[in-house]
């Protein structure tokens, strides 16, 4: 029985910003490192170092990157030491944030948009 919790526990993480347990590999076999739902993370390893951070702070969600080979990441700012990291989208990644992230700067452009039938 304590076998089966511990398994479970390796297997899983619990998500610090809504608290769902999710798996962590994806459904396409995949290694996830943030939440499914709400596509938050936590500052668990140090990127510059490629060791385990000491800083363990959230990480939110703060934009999408595509690569030249049209696959999705997904940049997140850790709200503790603002380390940037960048993740590859995973196939049940909660869609409708992920579109929602991918169109705000369309939203809020910088400059008037008048400006672009001028040119
Ligand atoms: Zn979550
Ligand atoms: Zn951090």
């Amino acid at each position: 029985m304590s076998n089966t919790a511990n398994t479970l526990k390796i297997h899983t993480f619990t998500c610090a910003w809504c608290g769902l347990t999710a798996t962590k590999t994806a459904s396409d076999g995949s290694l996830r490192n943030h939440c499914p739902s709400c596509l938050h993370s936590q500052h668990v390893s140090d990127h510059v170092e490629g060791g385990p951070s000491e800083c363990d702070g959230r990480m939110s969600p703060i934009a999408i990157a595509v690569l030249r080979t049209g696959d999705w990441m997904l940049i997140h700012r850790c709200v503790r030491c603002d380390e940037l990291t960048s993740n590859p989208v995973c196939a049940d990644d909660n869609q409708l944030i992920l579109m929602r992230m991918a169109v705000r700067p369309l939203a809020q452009p910088p400059f008037p948009l008048e400006a672009l039938g001028s040119l």
